[in-house]
Parts: structure tokens; C-alpha cells; sequence
């Protein structure tokens, strides 16, 4: 897309930004798809994005694996996160209005209900698409939760749901622009982070990211917002406060070390919502092998040199493992 748009002088952007319904399915698809918390082959579970004025396309990554071992298609984890139901007096799962407007092989057409918006969430080579939503459509009615993604119209439960937390509703549309936006850059937390995990979660009106990095990593924040805000291809983003914690002095001996910087940025015209970015430096938190549990998951061998180099690995993952209360949450996340 880029290549063409900067050949063809037909002075598209290079990632151009989308609005409206379009911006919302691109960012409820990152808040449901990004929070992280399990291992991918990249980060957020997401291989690539490829963006274009009027729809996106998603290539997922095929699997995850659970605390236990086991390996779960990324396909049916997307849907598990992102398929409407409703629970009944109590709330709307998934995304509101979320509707499948086609299956194409590997590629599950997703819209909104009343919009023409399109994201293509790509699977793998035989994806069932169709077998998966089926199933989910059983067990949720099995549950007691209906289903809601097969009605032309928006369902009562979803408009109920929209305006009985309007508050909620509202701050996460005033950075609908930002979830696009970053959507459209996945590709970042990949080629320009140090991180070995990417977490993100709404609170407020902050769209926040925790990216971890090993200490013996260099932490490089100054390069991840240099590239995430180019004046070309970046997002229109301006840090209006941070505190940067890389010159406090540190006792290389202390076990459960994990240093933060913190950014915030903002949009400068549109006032509403931020991003905030922490950038967490010391010994793996989550897991205790996380480089062999990625290399099973097919991580990229470069990325993991750079992320999660092997010298001295084993011994930081047994010694430095942190207490079990610890790893039992980040595991339960
Ligand atoms: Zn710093």
C-alpha cells in the first residue's frame, strides 16, 4: 500500500486515516484483539495490518497457548473476544453492533450494524470461519446469552447496553481515532519496540500500553516515539507530559527490579483521550520461558534475537523468577 501510494503520485497518504464507523470497527477490533495477557508469534497476537481508505485487512497469527500447554487457534480466540452476546439484564459481551457481512475462504468480513465499514480478519490456510461462528452461535444460546450477530439491526440489548453506560460509550468513541490509527501501525510494536510483550486496556479516557523489555535490552523509548510520531507516517501526536526513569541509578543486584517511563500524548486539536505509553525495563515478569514458548508459537528468530537475546537467558529466567502470586496472575491474565 505504501510502496503504490509513494510510485503511483496519487497523493494518497501512505496509511490513510479513516473516521467514523470505519474508525470504530478498526478501533474496538485493537481494544479487543490488544490486551494482551497470552503468547503470540507477534505481538497482540496480530501479523500484520494492511490498511486502505475504506477498510483494513487483519492477518491474525495462528495460535496461542495457555498456562496449561495447550494451543488454541487465534481465529477462535478473535471471535471469543469480539462476537456480540448478550447477558441478559446485565450487559452486552463483545462489540456492539458487530455483524459478519461475508465469509471468503480464510477471510471473515466484519462490519457494523447499518454501515458499510469493513475489516477482514484473516485466518490461516483453512480456517473454518463458518464452523467457528456456528459453534460459538450453539453455545451461546446453550448459556442462556443470546447471540447477537446475525440480527440486520441493532438488537434492543445493544441499545440498552449504549445507553445505560453512555459515559463509557462516549470516551471510548472520542478515541475511536487513536485505536485506528494504531491499528494501522501494528507493525511498530513489532519493528521499532524493544518489547517482548504488549499489553493495552481503556481506562477513562487513556488508551493505555504496557511494553516490557528485559534489561538486557536497551529500554529505547526515545526510538518507538520518534517512529510512532513521524511527521509522515506517524500519528498526530504530541507527548504533553512523561517522566523518563532510565538515569535513576539501579542496584544490579536487586531481583524484582521493573523500572517505568511513562508517556503521555495527546492529539493536538482534539482535545478528548490520550494515549499513554509505559515502558516497563527489568526481568520477565510473565512466564518462565517466554522465549521457547514463542519460538514454538513460530515468533520470528530476528525479533526474538532483538527482544529476548539468548545469552545468559536461562540462567535470568530460573534465578529471577518472581514469586508465585505473581505469575499465577500474570498467568490467570
Ligand atoms: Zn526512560
Amino acid at each position: 500500500m505504501a510502496r503504490d501510494a509513494l510510485h503511483g503520485g496519487d497523493n494518497e497518504h501512505p496509511v490513510p486515516d479513516v473516521a467514523g464507523d470505519q474508525a470504530r470497527l478498526e478501533a474496538e477490533i485493537l481494544a479487543k484483539l490488544g490486551t494482551g495477557g497470552q503468547w503470540w508469534s507477534h505481538p497482540l497476537g496480530i501479523a500484520h495490518v494492511r490498511p486502505a481508505s475504506a477498510s483494513a485487512l487483519v492477518q491474525l497469527d495462528s495460535h496461542t497457548t495457555f498456562s496449561s500447554g495447550t494451543r488454541y487457534p487465534r481465529s477462535a480466540h478473535a471471535l471469543d473476544r469480539l462476537l456480540p452476546s448478550a447477558e441478559p439484564g446485565v450487559q452486552v459481551t463483545g462489540v456492539i453492533g458487530l455483524r459478519v457481512a461475508d465469509i471468503e475462504g480464510a477471510d471473515l468480513h466484519l462490519t457494523l450494524s447499518g454501515s458499510a465499514c469493513r475489516v477482514v480478519l484473516r485466518g490461516t490456510p483453512g480456517t473454518r470461519w463458518d464452523v467457528l461462528l456456528d459453534e460459538r452461535w450453539h453455545r451461546y444460546e446453550e448459556a442462556g446469552c443470546p447471540p447477537l450477530w446475525r440480527s440486520p439491526s441493532l438488537t434492543d440489548y445493544e441499545s440498552r447496553d449504549i445507553h445505560g453506560f453512555a459515559e463509557t460509550w462516549k470516551a471510548e468513541r472520542d478515541l475511536d481515532w487513536l485505536g485506528s490509527a494504531l491499528l494501522r501501525r501494528i507493525a511498530l510494536f513489532h519493528t521499532a519496540g524493544s518489547a517482548y510483550s504488549t499489553r493495552s486496556w481503556i481506562t477513562g479516557d487513556e488508551w493505555i500500553f504496557e511494553l516490557d523489555t528485559v534489561l538486557e535490552v536497551p529500554l529505547g523509548h526515545d526510538h518507538f516515539l520518534t517512529r510512532l510520531t513521524d511527521s509522515v507516517w506517524g500519528l498526530a501526536l504530541r507527548i504533553t507530559r512523561h517522566h523518563c526513569s532510565c538515569a535513576e541509578p539501579r542496584d544490579p543486584h536487586e531481583r524484582f527490579y521493573l523500572r517505568q517511563c511513562t508517556y503521555h500524548l495527546t492529539h493536538p486539536v482534539l482535545p478528548l483521550g490520550g494515549l499513554q505509553l509505559r515502558f516497563r525495563h527489568g526481568h520477565p515478569v510473565y512466564g518462565s520461558d517466554i522465549r521457547t514458548t514463542l519460538e514454538r508459537l513460530g515468533s520470528p528468530s530476528k525479533w526474538l534475537d532483538r527482544v529476548l537475546p539468548t545469552t545468559g537467558s536461562e540462567a535470568r529466567t530460573v534465578s529471577h523468577r518472581r514469586d508465585p502470586s505473581v505469575r499465577a496472575e500474570a498467568e490467570a491474565r
